[in-house]
């Protein structure tokens, strides 16, 4: 718990909220990303460190015309779940492991890194101050966004020496309630060596946004993309990771290019599918080898995973021009079964083998 000695020019002072908003939303039916608990917390870089850290009301920020996050893109992001656990204590899934990929993708990007004790002190006094926001329904959770970009008012092309970082935190449902209809993407790329793939990049999602729209014309609703060399193995969905699951062995692209992300979601499911005893394989894998295995009946499933959707099944994909359908929902063992126990840890209603969930802690009180 080495988070809990707070450099003194890290105390967060809260200021709360008047009203809350929290009557205007309804939990049963809740859409993702639309509705916003009422504090958020703020940090200043400058002068080399993070200043002024704070919890205030959530509302709009005011920006310098020339701030060059807009114009150059030092921008990123974060994303993770809290849910409540069967006994109404605030779980957060595997937090450290988005802090430190926060600071890898901000290390890319050439911006300053945020202290853990920084890092899980905001969330602790966060959720604590917004707790009513964390929904009890099943499926339900808050959807915690971290997000740092450049502030300094200057047009010409430099490393920023100015940044704001910040968190909200969104009540949110299910994502995708069906299976995904996916177009592999022969013409698009979106990393190649070398590049900024393995970051949570704002500018990733910038690139991303034409060529995932032609796609959702033509009735698609997410791109999977191929590598950026060769066109020819497959990297990612638009926003998960993606698995496949050939004669029983499981089968995801692996790390070592830097072109896809380290998703929390996908390391999750990696290790939930070793410690039930399936084979497991991070590799290289094309699409020629996914359709050999669709013609010899042994493309058993595939499936994305990230945050956001925890585990999403595909229904079909799309590639030069043919479709291919995947088997009913019924007939995926291995995902439907790795789906409920990663659910279900995340829920605090399986036993937390491997220590993932954060228990935020009781008595961190918000204005201390
Ligand atoms: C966030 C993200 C994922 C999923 O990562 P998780 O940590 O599981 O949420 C996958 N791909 C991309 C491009 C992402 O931005």
């Amino acid at each position: 718990m080495g988070y809990k000695s707070i450099h003194m020019s890290h105390k967060i002072t809260v200021e709360r909220a008047k009203e809350s908003k929290i009557g205007e939303i309804d939990f049963k039916n809740l859409p993702f990303g639309k509705y916003f608990s009422d504090h958020m917390f703020v940090v200043d870089y400058y002068d080399g460190d993070w200043h002024d850290a704070k919890i205030i009301p959530f509302g709009d920020l005011s920006l310098h015309p020339a701030t060059s996050a807009i114009h150059y893109g030092q921008a990123l992001f974060e994303g993770m779940k809290a849910e409540l656990d069967p006994d109404g204590n605030p779980i957060v899934f595997r937090p450290l492991k988005n802090w430190n990929r926060l600071n890898i993708s901000a290390t890319r990007l050439a911006m300053p890194t945020i202290p853990e004790e920084l890092f899980m002190n905001a969330i602790d006094k966060l959720l604590t101050l917004d707790r009513q926001w964390i929904p009890s329904e099943p499926l339900s959770s808050l959807y915690i966004r971290p997000f740092m970009f450049a502030t300094e008012k200057y047009v010409g092309i430099r490393v920023a020496e100015h940044y704001k970082f910040a968190i909200f935190t969104c009540p949110v449902g299910a994502y995708y309630t069906k299976p995904v209809k996916v177009y592999v993407s022969e013409k698009y790329v979106r990393a190649a060596p070398g590049g900024v793939g393995y970051a949570k990049a704002a500018g990733n999602y910038g690139a991303a946004m034409m060529p995932t729209q032609e796609a959702q014309k033509m009735g698609f609703d997410q791109l999977l993309w191929l590598d950026g060399i060769h066109h020819k193995y497959f990297q990612e969905i638009g926003t998960m990771n993606i698995f496949f699951v050939i004669d029983g062995v499981l089968v995801t692209p692996g790390l070592d290019q830097g072109t896809i992300l380290d998703g929390v979601t996908r390391d999750s499911v990696i290790r939930l599918a070793e410690d039930e005893g399936y084979i497991v394989q991070e590799r290289d894998i094309s699409v020629d080898e996914v359709i050999n295995a669709y013609h010899e009946g042994k493309l058993e499933d595939m499936f994305g995973c990230g945050t956001a959707a925890v585990l999403s099944h595909i229904g079909a994909f799309h590639y030069k021009g043919e479709d291919y359908e995947l088997p009913d929902l019924s007939e995926r063992a291995m995902s439907n079964k790795l789906k409920k126990r990663l659910m279900d840890i995340k829920s605090g209603i399986a036993e937390d083998v491997f220590g993932w969930n954060h228990t935020v802690p009781v008595g961190v009180y918000a204005n201390q």
